[in-house]
């Protein structure tokens, strides 16, 4: 496998697909704009906090992780969540309870009302909605579980994955699990039975029960780490600026060090944000460009806080905890960091991941920022019982975070794949396809290695 493939983007699923490649046999290079690679992960160390400017965590939810982390001898760095982790709060009422994890919590809490609990048992008897695809996680969730069950789990879930909003995310392309429960099994009660059987076979771990996982120093490790040991074969500081599909192959140029500079390749694949993918393809295939352009990402700020243990009024007992739209709360939820890994803040302090913003409350973003700052680190105080100002402060805001797979995102899920039969030799990838989190990317990476394997070998390959 001497094809020469050009990898267009250095974050976690253009470096995991290069390494996959690069295994292969294949010739790789990957073109990275910015002086480090890593994209949508950065940590950065200050005052002995560690912040996690993007993803906090990932989720082992395929075996590829753990084998390209040993591949690439990061294993001795991983690290798993603290146990005490598993306590997750939604805030109702201005009180954090704890999600029930068990029938018998489930039936104790005090989150759900009597009659959102006695409805979840009408759940096996609903039929399928006539909507499919076009139908809102909102919507679903009401139809199958009812409003309460959308208010105070779904909707803070949602927000805690997405920075979304449950009434514009299409359940099938976001949360593709939950919709084939009731268009395989025909509702999720009985389908989350049957499922759990049938993952087991695929030696997949669901959401639920993936362990979590980070590196001693940060998630960020990952990618560099992976950079590092591909080598030259990873281009810092090189902006693509043009894509030409020529008759045999393409021609990527871009900027570097000062220069203008050109590679050619047999097999072009793009791991770029779909923002910056429609521009560069858009003299490829305008209606693609136009469906990349129409993905929603909306701005979120990711507040870093820490705070002396003496000066924090509860326990910290947990992994965080999630804010419901109804709350009418500034701030989406918080991760109480120095809790789920080691190193995240000097002795005797604690840190915690605020999330402001997402498509939930974009309209925050027009305020100034300070005074965001101040009614956020408000609230934040209030809920966790400190009445002392934070003694680190950190953030960083992302004005185009997290794609949005919105109702009627399946025309550009369809577009993508016509677009790739189209035009042999370029693949596209990236979160805004298959997935957000950390663990689809991997998962995506081993597909996208697949199919560029399959088309290689293939003879009619366009070569
Ligand atoms: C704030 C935040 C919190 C998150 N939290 C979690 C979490 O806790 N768990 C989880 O699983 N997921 C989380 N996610 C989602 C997950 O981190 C991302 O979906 C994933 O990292 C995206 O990886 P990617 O490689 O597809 O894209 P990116 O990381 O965006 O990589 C694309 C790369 O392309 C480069 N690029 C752009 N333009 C050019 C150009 N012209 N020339 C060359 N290179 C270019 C960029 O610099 C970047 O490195 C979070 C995301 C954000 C933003």
């Amino acid at each position: 496998m001497n094809k020469k493939v050009v990898i267009l983007g250095a974050g976690i699923s253009g470096l995991t697909t290069a390494w996959l490649l690069k295994k292969k046999g294949f010739d790789v290079t990957v073109l990275e704009k910015n002086k480090e690679a890593g994209g949508a992960m950065e940590s950065i160390v200050e005052d002995g906090y560690l912040f996690d400017r993007g993803p906090n965590s990932g989720l082992e939810t395929v075996p590829i992780i753990k084998e390209v982390v040993n591949d690439i001898g990061l294993s001795n760095e991983m690290v798993y969540a603290n146990e005490k982790g598993d306590k997750r709060y939604i805030l109702r009422n201005g009180e954090l309870h704890p999600l029930p994890m068990s029938p018998p919590a489930f039936l104790k809490t005090k989150l759900f009302s009597a009659k959102a609990k006695m409805r979840l048992f009408a759940e096996p008897f609903i039929s399928r909605s006539n909507d499919g695809y076009y139908q809102s996680i909102a919507q679903f969730v009401k139809r199958r579980l009812g409003q309460e069950f959308l208010d105070y789990a779904i909707n803070p879930f949602v927000a805690g994955v997405y920075a979304g909003n449950p009434e514009d995310l299409s359940v099938a392309s976001a949360f593709p699990k939950l919709y084939e429960l009731e268009e395989k099994y025909g509702g999720l009660i009985i389908g989350t039975v049957r499922s759990i059987r049938e993952r087991k076979k695929r030696k997949e771990q669901s959401k639920q029960n993936a362990k979590m996982f980070s590196f001693v120093n940060g998630m960020q490790s990952l990618p560099k780490t992976i950079a590092k040991k591909l080598g030259e074969r990873v281009v810092l500081f090189a902006e693509i600026n043009s894509i030409v599909k020529k008759e045999k192959g393409f021609s990527v140029s871009y900027h570097n060090a000062g220069f203008d500079k050109k590679i050619e390749c047999d097999i072009l694949l793009s791991t770029l944000p779909a923002y910056v993918a429609s521009t560069l393809l858009r003299n490829i295939d305008g209606n693609l460009a136009n469906h990349l352009d129409a993905i929603y990402h909306p701005p979120v700020m990711v507040l870093y806080l820490g705070y002396k243990n003496e000066d924090i009024g509860r326990p910290l007992d947990g992994f965080g905890f999630l804010i419901p739209a109804k709350e009418k709360k500034s701030f989406l939820g918080a991760i109480w960091s120095s809790v789920l890994f080691p190193k995240r803040a000097p002795e005797n302090t604690a840190s915690f991941t605020l999330f402001i913003g997402g498509s939930r409350n974009a309209e925050i973003f027009k305020l100034d920022k300070e005074i965001i700052l101040k009614t956020v680190i408000e609230e934040f105080q209030s809920i966790m019982k400190i009445s002392v100002e934070p003694v680190y402060k950190s953030y960083r805001y992302w004005n185009k975070a997290i794609p949005q797979y919105n109702i009627g995102y399946i025309e550009h899920e369809r577009y993508f794949d016509e677009f790739e039969r189209n035009n042999p030799g370029i693949f596209l990838s990236g979160n805004y396809r298959g997935g957000i989190s950390v663990g689809d990317c991997f998962k995506n990476a081993e597909l996208v290695t697949e199919k560029i394997f399959k088309y290689s070998e293939s003879n009619n390959g366009g070569k």
